[in-house]
């Protein structure tokens, strides 16, 4: 520029214009020349200064005149505002900027020349794509206050604008994860005093944030007594005690994760268990500056939790204790009654023919009858008494802080007559029983394995009493139960060992002394047990499954021997076979019985089969059609036992059956026992009233036979006439009556 002044200075010397003054302008206008020559130089050096120091400025700067051109510019102008990519000095801003960056800028250049400075931020078009820029216009004015130009500050801020983009997105983030956390998040200072609690922390405690921010610590919602206990614990009884929301921050504190659980106190007063982790927030020190708390309901688990222990303890089907906790209860009751010279009873219960109810009704309805039997024993017992079940139909009572040993016959009986009353289960009105056997700690022994083991004992022999009945442990029971296992062992093998036989008991006709026919007695030689009594086994081998194959070998067997018989004497004899309850859960019984008559050859209508009362108290339409259809064969049915147990009159109405057989337990009684003489005679009437007939069992004396014939009792045995014999030995003594008689077939001893 300087340059430009001074020549156009030397074309224009001209003679014209006079030598001298000439001279002296030109000689003025080299001084002001070279003056202005050293102002450039020191011009030309703050340029570069300028330049220099703008050059490090990470931004665009200009300075554009009135008319809006670029005076000087630094080189940031190609990263930070140009777009053409050439040097701007001289170019117009609308130029290098483009029309249409330029009208962006417009109003705010226009403000800028108005004298105002202006500070912005817009979005310009670059070769590379959109970029976001900080502009500021300020007005450079001169000495007159007039506007000479405008300097420029433009500075790309893409990466900033795009950095506080992730950080709005990353905060939007935080505040959605806050917001809708299923978890609690509390904020707090560092003296705990909450700063932020989200809403499921509001839903969670039931507190509005605006009764908590800024007032309450956590504390407010802790179970106190917890933050006491926890307080006492982290003082290791050195330290001091710590408190209040302290107690929860004080790993935290110490820089340790640490996830514990805790219960909230809700602001109603509810509880709820929580996990609770809290973290301490750190300024840049590393100084604690508050705590973030993070709580999560656990009720879900906790309660998870307590079902699978419950479910440990308990018996899933009756919600009883298993033997784990009964065994638990025990060793504690055990402990006390020590402590306490008091005694502990065991009481060990057993459904009598429990097999047979789940055989032929079916799983649902014996599974409902223990869920029944489980809710009477548990009434039947003090609340603080444990009632266990140990699996099958086999429950435990103990009774704990007996003071007198004897009052367990008192609670013997009130344990059996919860079963007074019939079982309504799916529909069928069920009959049951149990037995019971008792050992009581310490006189029956110290240990609960020996206890248990002897009440079982005590059990087994109340079921071999015929059932539905308690007895206590006696010495004497203890061998019989190792005699039981060793039995069932040695009854496994009796029958393919030939150790099975039958005898037979005669029956008479009262009225005329005529033998009708035989009850085939089972009977059992061991050559190590010796002769096992029936009323011992026929139990045993209900319970192990062993009556079926049995009692089809004595069907078949019976049926052979007897039609021998008939042979041998050359006369019909009618031959009674007992059969037990749970055959009846062979599907197939009538097809055993129909093909031992057939193998036999044996006519359906001198076949009786003997089954108890306890099979009709079952009420199974399976049984009822089961005993209709072997009726329906010709075969005739009758009750044994009849009056013993469930002794229900009302039954005879119910089921048709051919005999009634009066039970010998009256028949001792007879005929002074008062009560055996009333129901004997109305057991008679009742009968014959209902087309039966009636036969007595057990008659052992003359009064009897002479009470039960003037009361029109049909048929009668007993060892008045006849022990049981082998077929042989009957068949001898048959034809031996015969011959004394005369050729009838009446009893010696009846005639005497
Ligand atoms: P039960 O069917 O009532 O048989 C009558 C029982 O009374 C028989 O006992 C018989 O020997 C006995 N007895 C007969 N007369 C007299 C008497 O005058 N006085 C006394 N005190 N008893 C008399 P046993 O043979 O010991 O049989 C007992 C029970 O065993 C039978 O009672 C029956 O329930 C069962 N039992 C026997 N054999 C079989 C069988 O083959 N199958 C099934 N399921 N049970 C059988
Ligand atoms: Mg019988
Ligand atoms: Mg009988």
């Amino acid at each position: 520029m300087i340059a430009r002044i001074l020549g156009w200075l030397a074309r224009s010397r001209s003679p014209a214009t006079g030598g001298e003054a000439l001279g002296v302008l030109q000689r003025d206008f080299q001084a002001l020349a070279s003056a202005l020559e050293s102002r450039n130089l020191e011009l030309q050096c703050q340029t570069r200064q300028l330049r220099m120091l703008t050059e490090r400025l990470p931004a665009c700067m200009a300075y554009l005149d009135r008319d809006q051109r670029f005076q000087f510019c630094n080189s940031q102008f190609d990263c930070h505002g140009g777009t053409t990519g050439s040097n701007p000095v001289g170019q117009r801003l609308a130029e290098v900027m483009g029309e249409d960056n330029f009208r962006v800028v417009e109003p705010y250049v226009l403000s800028a020349l108005r004298g105002n400075a202006v500070h912005f931020e817009a979005t310009l078009n670059m070769p590379d794509g959109e970029v976001d820029f900080l502009i500021d216009y300020v007005p450079d004015t001169d000495a007159s206050g007039a506007v000479q130009g405008f300097f420029a500050l433009q500075l790309d801020i893409s990466e900033r604008r795009a950095m506080e983009q992730q950080l709005m997105e990353a905060l939007a983030w935080q505040q959605a994860m806050f917001d809708s956390s299923d978890f609690a998040v509390i904020a707090t200072d560092m003296h705990g005093t909450i700063q932020a609690i989200n809403p499921a922390g509001q839903r969670m405690l039931r507190y509005d944030a605006d009764e908590l921010v800024g007032q309450h610590t956590p504390a407010q919602f802790h179970d106190p007594v917890e933050l006491v206990r926890r307080g006492i614990e982290l003082s290791d009884g050195r330290g001091p005690i710590v408190s209040g929301f302290g107690v929860v921050t004080a790993a935290a504190t110490d820089g340790l994760a640490q996830e514990r659980e805790w219960t909230y106190v809700r602001r109603d007063g509810s509880r709820v268990p929580v996990s609770v982790s809290v973290t301490a927030i750190r300024g840049v020190g590393g100084a604690v500056s508050g705590f973030l708390t993070i709580a999560a309901d656990i009720t879900e688990r906790k309660q998870a939790e307590a079902l699978i222990r419950h479910q440990a303890h308990h018996d899933s089907l009756t919600q009883l204790p298993n033997r784990t906790l009964m065994d638990d209860r025990l060793a504690v009751a055990m402990q006390r009654a020590q402590r306490s010279g008091q005694f502990v009873a065991i009481v060990m219960l057993d459904l009598d023919h429990f097999k047979h109810i789940n055989d032929t009704l079916g799983h649902q309805v014996g599974d409902s009858v223990l869920q029944t039997v489980a809710q009477r024993l548990r009434l039947a017992v003090r609340p603080s008494d444990t009632v266990a079940r140990l699996g099958g139909d086999e429950f435990v009572v103990v009774l704990d802080g007996m003071h007198k040993a004897s009052d367990i016959h008192r609670i013997a009986r009130s344990i059996l007559d919860q079963f007074a009353e019939p079982v309504l289960a799916n529909a069928h009105e069920l009959q049951i029983s149990a037995s019971v056997g008792i050992s009581v700690f310490p006189t029956d022994g110290s240990e609960a394995s020996l206890l248990l083991k002897n009440a079982d004992a005590a059990m087994y022999d109340a079921k071999a009493a015929g059932r539905n009945t308690y007895r206590l442990f006696d010495r004497q029971m203890m061998s019989q139960n190792t005699d039981r296992m060793e039995m069932e062992l040695a009854l496994r093998h009796a029958m393919e060992r030939s150790e099975m036989r039958l005898e037979y008991q005669p029956q008479f006709d009262l009225e005329t002394g005529e033998i009708m026919g035989v009850e085939a007695l089972l009977r059992w030689d061991n050559p190590v047990l010796g002769s096992v009594p029936p009323t011992v086994f026929i139990g045993l081998a209900e319970e192990c499954g062993l009556i079926q194959p049995i009692g089809h070998w004595v069907l078949q067997t019976a049926c052979h021997e007897a039609m021998e018989m008939q042979k041998r004497l050359g006369r019909r004899l009618g031959l009674a076979v007992n059969l037990s309850p749970v055959q009846f859960a062979q599907a197939d019984l009538p097809e055993l019985v129909s093909a031992a008559l057939r193998d036999s050859g044996m006519m359906p209508n001198m076949l009786e089969l003997e089954i108890t009362e306890g099979i009709f108290l079952l009420n199974s339409e399976r049984t009822i059609s089961m005993l209709n259809t072997i009726r329906a064969m010709g075969v005739s049915v009758s009750i044994d036992d009849f009056g013993t147990g469930y002794s229900s009159l009302s039954y005879l109405t119910r089921y048709t059956v051919d005999w009634i057989k009066i039970d010998q337990s009256f028949v001792h009684d007879l005929p002074h026992g008062k009560n055996a003489a009333v129901l004997t005679t109305a057991i008679i009437s009742i009968a014959h009233s209902l087309g039966m007939m009636v036969i007595a069992e057990g008659i052992e004396t003359r009064e009897q036979y002479d009470y039960l014939l003037a009361r029109g009792c049909d048929l009668g045995q007993g060892f008045l006439f006849s022990q049981p014999m082998s077929k042989d030995k009957l068949i001898d003594w048959l034809e031996n009556q015969a011959t004394q008689a005369g050729g009838t077939a009446k009893p010696a001893l009846i005639n005497t």
